[in-house]
């Protein structure tokens, strides 16, 4: 694990790929201002993030000013407490990002659908079993369109040798909500937008013999050794955390987002992507 560098608490990798971002900015408008002061300007920055109130001035997808706060991920994913036989409070310290109306209200639309498919996941905690009995239950009872939403299509299948189900997964819906949380961290992190294009990868997704895809888990293994050493954040670990990593001499971060302890969504930033 890499030591916080000097007494401010972030990071040498934080603040080096905040001071790439200050250069990559400064290129664009045809200045260079130098290594150091890409350097204080990047603590700086994250300082600034740090601090209460004293956030970005636009939305995290747009250059809007935002009009509200949105949750990341959704608040929904995290269960309350009166749901729950533990009685923790899961809802502490939530991340959160500014956005506009248009942004918030799209993304809203997704967020109990893709909460629905990622907490089913089978190799999740009991937290989120017990999330899936009580708050993610009664949305499906409650509505029924929601229910034929995430539901039709699904089949029995024979997974690890166990009798599970598996849902039918509208899959560009899911992968592009996915990249707009692993937009929406990425912007809390570093207090400025994603410059490159952002892919999605997640063993959540299976091929069409309901199988694990062997790409997507060989993807897994090269990246493990690089990020899964990284500082993790969220304070609600059981429910949700994250881990981020520059690669060393290249312009690529990868931020690799858990959720219940078991389903992972790796997030691939870098210049030169295809986004979906
Ligand atoms: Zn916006």
């Amino acid at each position: 694990m890499e030591k916080p560098d000097g007494n401010h608490g972030f990071t040498h990798a934080e603040i080096s790929y905040g001071a790439f971002c200050i250069s990559q900015e400064e290129a664009r408008q045809g200045k260079h201002s130098g290594r150091d002061a890409h350097w204080f300007a990047a603590i700086e920055r994250l300082a600034r993030k740090r601090t209460k109130g004293a956030g970005p001035k636009t939305c995290y997808m747009c250059d809007s000013p935002p009009t509200s706060v949105e949750h990341v991920p959704p608040k929904c994913f995290f269960p309350e407490k009166k749901d729950l036989p533990d009685g923790v409070d899961y809802r502490q310290n939530l991340f959160t990002v500014p956005s506009c109306d248009v942004h918030n209200t799209e993304k809203s639309k997704h967020d109990t659908y893709v909460l629905a498919l990622v907490a089913a996941y089978f190799a999740n905690n009991q937290q989120a079993k017990d999330h899936y009995g009580t708050k993610i239950l009664r949305a499906l009872k409650k509505s029924t369109g929601f229910a034929h939403c995430v539901l039709t299509g699904s089949e029995k299948v024979t997974f690890g040798g166990e009798e599970t189900k598996a849902l039918k997964v509208d899959t560009p819906r899911f992968l592009q909500e996915l990249q707009h949380m692993a937009k929406a961290l990425y912007f809390q992190h570093f207090g400025t937008r994603c410059p490159h294009p952002v892919q999605v990868h997640t063993p959540m997704l299976h091929d069409e013999n309901k199988q694990p895809r062997e790409d997507i888990k060989a993807l897994f293994k090269m990246v493990r050794p690089v990020i899964d050493d990284a500082q993790a954040y969220g304070d609600n670990s059981a429910i949700f955390h994250y881990r981020l990593a520059a690669l060393p001499g290249t312009a690529m971060t990868l931020i690799k987002m858990t959720f219940y302890q078991g389903a992972e969504v790796l997030a691939i930033c870098s210049p030169g992507l295809m986004e979906e």
